[in-house]
């Protein structure tokens, strides 16, 4: 169940008037010539988008995550871009409030708040990203500094954001492995190249790079929370709201998909009836809205989790996998229901089709979701239970 504050239920509306009055009518052709939308992005800071779950002192809101969830569905209804702009930043910013020290938070969470700083997180390595115990990319402490040396890959908003979450070993021999993995708050500067934007089926405007490190430093104090070693904990408590946001996304692009699929089917008419009237389409049309309602229940019950301050990865695991593979359905089913149109360029629904398949890998692929969510149905005494 939602519970909103009064005024954040003013937000969400104003980010769904916002997509209604100034998105939609541009993503179509700012997605097909795949351009960075800048001025979207500033009226999403001046809206305070970037700062959402950034509190007092150092931000505006401090929302809610059930507020969060609703804000990034509303934004990936106009463009899934548009909320992949702000998702990593958002889990940059979590993190810096939730594990950083005094002065790292004094540092960097009132710019990010207004969105003059940007973040992103670097996780993923051209060998894999599923494990990420298994990083190559190391940073050995050298005259009062880290040394990196190693490289990332498929990292989102990496040219327009200056601080870097890298995740990365600053003890190779550690046992367990991820007992030497650490989180450094890296600007950038000599020794790090941003070597090439990667071609991408969807997710059209924003960059997806691969960043190489050589001899890279960093100050020492840049290791979150001050302490290495303690990177891997935190990265996962990150992905919690990560992979929350994504689901959102998910069942934002479902959405959209959804509402151009009814409307064409109540005014393309065939055999003398609007489409929707043939049971195939409308059976369709009710399978599509049940499951988004579906996954946008299990979306605000992992962000009300995740709030309570319990471990929330079963959850935001269950609606990440969720919501991204019933997109994936969805929007295969909104073509179907726009028939050929579907396939054309000059409707919204081939975009959303293009677009759904990110949220199935995006932020830990599903199939390392159901490995979360099995080990936390083992390990917790009764998983399901609706109460307590
Ligand atoms: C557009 C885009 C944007 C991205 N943005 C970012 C970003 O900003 N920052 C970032 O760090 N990363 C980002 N990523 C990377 C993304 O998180 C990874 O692609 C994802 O985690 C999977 O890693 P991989 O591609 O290396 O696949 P691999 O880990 O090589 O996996 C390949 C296949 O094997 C399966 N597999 C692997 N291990 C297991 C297992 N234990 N059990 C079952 N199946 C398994 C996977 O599910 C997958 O099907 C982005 C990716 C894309 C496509």
């Amino acid at each position: 169940m939602v519970k909103l504050s009064q005024e954040e239920e003013e937000i969400v509306k104003l980010v769904g008037s916002f997509v209604n009055g100034r998105v939609r009518r541009v993503a179509r052709e700012l997605e097909h010539a795949n351009t960075y939308p800048e001025d979207l992005i500033e009226q999403m800071k001046t809206m305070g988008v970037f700062g959402l779950n950034i509190p007092r002192p150092y931000g505006e809101f401090g929302v809610s995550t059930q507020c969060y969830a609703l804000v990034t569905e509303e934004l990936a209804r106009g463009w899934m871009s548009l909320a992949g702009a702000f998702g990593g930043h958002s889990v940059v910013s979590m993190l810096i409030l939730r594990f950083g020290t005094d002065e790292q938070r004094a540092r960097y969470l009132p710019r990010m708040a207004t969105g003059e700083l940007r973040a992103t997180m670097a996780l993923t390595e051209p060998g894999g990203g599923s494990d990420l115990q298994a990083l190559r990319t190391i940073a050995c402490p050298d005259g009062g500094q880290w040394v990196v040396n190693g490289a990332k890959t498929w990292i989102t908003n990496a040219r327009r954001s200056d601080l870097i979450a890298l995740l990365c070993k600053t003890d190779p021999a550690a046992d367990p492995p991820h007992r030497g993995i650490s989180i450094l708050l890296a600007g950038k500067g000599p020794g790090l190249t941003i070597s090439r934007d990667l071609p991408k089926l969807g997710y059209k405007g924003v960059e997806s790079c691969e960043l190489f490190f050589d001899d890279f430093r960093v100050p020492a104090d840049a290791v979150l929370g001050g302490q290495p070693g303690r990177g891997f904990g935190q990265m996962m408590a990150g992905l919690e709201v990560g992979r929350i946001q994504v689901a959102c996304r998910a069942v934002g692009v479902a959405r959209a998909a959804f509402d151009d699929a009814l409307r064409y089917a109540k005014e393309r008419h065939s055999f003398g009836k609007a489409i929707w009237r043939h049971q195939s389409v409308g059976n369709y049309l009710a399978d599509m809205a049940t499951n988004i309602a579906a996954a946008r229940q299990l979306c605000l019950h992992a962000a009300a989790r995740f709030d309570s301050g319990e471990r929330a990865d079963l959850e935001a695991g269950m609606a990440k996998l969720f919501a991204s593979e019933m997109a994936a359905t969805v929007t295969l089913n909104a073509i179907r229901i726009h028939g050929g149109y579907g396939y054309s360029t000059e409707f919204d629904v081939e975009r959303y089709f293009r677009d759904a398949p990110l949220m199935i890998v995006g932020e830990g692929t599903n199939e390392i979701q159901r490995n979360v969510i099995v080990r936390q149905l083992v390990a917790r005494g009764d998983p399901l239970a609706p109460v307590g």
